[in-house]
This record gives structure tokens, sequence and C-alpha cells, in this order.
């Protein structure tokens, strides 16, 4: 079949159904890939519309709790302690402070506190802390989502016992481009870890950075892995590399902004009930291509002016772009509540398609 042909096919087959597919072929997704950028937009938010209400976001926030002297040499990193960047070192910050810088992203409207650690994984000294932080950031009614690198199982365990709901591992990027950005963890180490967390109970957060210098197929390829999972990960951060003088990819070239946006509409299309969150880069995105990737079905954000160590838009800002489109932010809400609530949207959804296509007719 011709790369159009079987891409009209899958079209075709996406917009009908969006079932949960595990086993994505790399022509499969080069094909989406390959639809003209109108066709593709369109069936991203067809898929979109199946699922979430098209004009509601999660928003979270990210807070660092220990940076930089990372252990790891991760090429994009600012807090590699292989990188020679400027970046000031922090250690294990107090509980105290995590729980206060909760409360205000609480009183911002995050509805998930995450916290990441620059580490290749927690030691047994850091775990009561770090459980400490979990059950402070869920005694405030807030989701909580952790990032501290690798975990053995009974770590993962220890974290879902704390009530942590989500873990961040992300893949990165393709198996075949991975050995250029990291080479002091495998990707079989990142696959264990996310089999843990899984093991364990909890939700994954689990995407890739796109930018790296890596070939339109490892985007592909990163997609179909994470797509391909056992279970999906429920929350895809879908990352736009921030260049950082002083790591060896200071200098790479800029990706295209519209196979940044393609990226986002294909990770709706093949993890249709997935959030697919607008990550790192999205400083230097101006607003007509954050909406963009909304249309292409990114439903989930950081708030706060810092990612970890990168610049992140200003609340104001975000909040100004949200009244200009129309979005609302996503509430908490318990699993009764949010089924009730895709049922309302699925059928809304299934009204304004009818409409559309009486439309176009
Ligand atoms: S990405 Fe994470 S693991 Fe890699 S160097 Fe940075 S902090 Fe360390």
């Amino acid at each position: 079949m011709s790369l159009s042909a079987e891409s009209a096919a899958v079209n075709q087959a996406t917009i009908e159904k969006s079932p949960i597919r595990h086993n994505w072929t790399l022509a499969e997704v080069e094909a989406l890939f390959a639809m003209p950028f109108n066709d593709l937009m369109f069936e991203a938010q067809t898929v979109h519309r199946q699922h979430f209400n098209a004009n509601e976001v999660q928003v979270s926030t990210l807070l660092s709790i220990k940076t930089g002297a990372c252990p790891e040499d991760c090429k994009y990193c600012s807090q590699s302690a292989r990188n020679k960047t400027n970046l000031e070192k922090e250690r294990l910050l107090e509980v105290e402070k995590v729980l206060e810088a909760a409360e205000k992203a609480k009183a911002m409207g995050s509805t998930r506190f995450c916290m990441g650690a620059a580490w290749r994984n927690p030691k047994e000294r850091d775990m009561p802390v770090v459980l400490d932080m979990i059950k402070g950031v869920k005694a405030l009614g807030m989701e909580s989502c952790m990032t501290l690198g690798m975990l053995s199982e009974q770590q993962a365990e220890q974290l879902q016992e704390a009530g942590l709901d989500y873990y961040n591992h992300n893949l990165d990027t393709s198996p075949e481009h991975y050995n250029q950005i990291i080479t002091t963890r495998t990707y079989q180490d990142r696959l264990d870890t996310i089999d843990h967390v899984r093991s364990a109970g909890m939700k994954v957060c689990s995407g890739g950075i796109v930018g790296l210098g890596e070939k339109a197929i490892d985007r592909a390829s990163l997609l179909a892995q994470l797509a391909n999972l056992p279970q999906q990960p429920e929350s895809v951060p879908i990352n736009m590399l921030v260049k950082v003088e002083g790591t060896p990819l200071a200098d790479v070239d800029d990706l295209e902004s519209f196979d940044f946006i393609r990226c986002i509409a294909v990770a709706r299309i093949m993890m249709p009930k997935s959030h697919v969150r607008l990550s790192a880069g999205r400083s230097a995105m101006n607003e007509q291509m954050q909406s963009l990737c909304f249309l292409a079905g990114a439903n989930s954000i950081f708030y706060g002016c810092k990612l970890l160590t990168a610049e992140n838009p200003e609340t104001d800002q975000d909040t100004q772009l949200f009244n200009k489109l129309g979005i609302n932010t996503e509430t908490i809400a318990d699993d009764s509540a949010v089924a009730a609530k895709q049922l309302k949207t699925a059928l809304v959804n299934e009204q304004h398609k009818d409409l559309f296509y009486d439309a176009v007719r």
C-alpha cells in the first residue's frame, strides 16, 4: 500500500472508532505523521472529543525538590553534574517548604502537585522525607506526582502506600536514538521502573522530548513505544527541548513547529484516553502555537514560572490565553462524578459531530 493510501486507511479506521491499541507498527505511525496537516488535526480533534471535554485542560504544578548534581549523563539536562551549566544546586528541600509551595499551587488552580528530584534513584535515607511530602500534599486534597529517577519494586510500593497517585518516568526518545542522549541507564531500566510503578498500582506519567537532534522516524518510534506499553500511560508529557548553554545539545538544530504539533496530534490519536501534556518548551511558543497544540489534543499543562529548572510562561499569561480560547481548568472529582462527566462529554461531542457532519455534507 502506498503511504497516502495507508494514511487514508488509518484515517478512516480511527475516525470511525478509537480503540486503545497496543500493536502500533512503525509504518502506521509514520503514516499518521505523513497525513495532510488539516486531516491530522481533524482526526486528532475527533478522537479527543470522544474521550474528553475539548475545552478543558488539566493543570499541574511542578516543583524541584532537589536540584542539580545529578550523576546521570542526559545530554539535554542542566542538572547533570557532567554538563557545565550555571545551575545553582540545592539539597533536598524541607517538607514544610514543599507543602507551602503546594498550597500556593492549589490556590492558583493546580489540581496536581508534581515533585522532581535530580537523582539516579532515591536513596533509602531520602525515602522517609519523600513519603512525608506525599502525605502532606494528599492532605491538601491535591493529586500527587513524583519523579525521582529509577525505582526498585519496594520503593514503588512505599510511594504507593504513602498515597502517591502518579509517578513520572519518561522514555525520553526512541530506543534507536537513546544511546546518543543517555548512556548511564538503559532503555530497559526505564521500562522496568514503569513496570514497578504499574505493579504497585500507581498511575504512570511517561512521555519524551523532541528536538534532540533525532530523526522523524525516532519521534514515531517513541510514540509507538509509549502506546504499545501493556497499559498506556495516563499522562503523556511531550516536551520540546529547552536548549541550555553548557549541555552537549545547546546548539542542536531547532525542530520545526509543525513537527512538534504533529507529535501532539499523533500522540492523541494513538493514546486516546491519556492526558497529553504540553510540557517543557512552552515559554518559547507563542499563543497561536499553543492553541494549535490544544486543537491537536493536548489537554494538560504545567502552571508556574519554573519547570524544574527551565522557564515556563507566567500563570497570568496562561489564564489570559485560556480566557481567549474559552478553556476551563479541570477539577478533581471522585470516580463516579468522572464517569458521569465522561458520559455527558461523549453525548455532547456526539451531537457536535453530527452537527459538524451535517454542516459539511
Ligand atoms: S534528566 Fe533527570 S536523570 Fe537525567 S541528568 Fe537530568 S535530573 Fe538527572
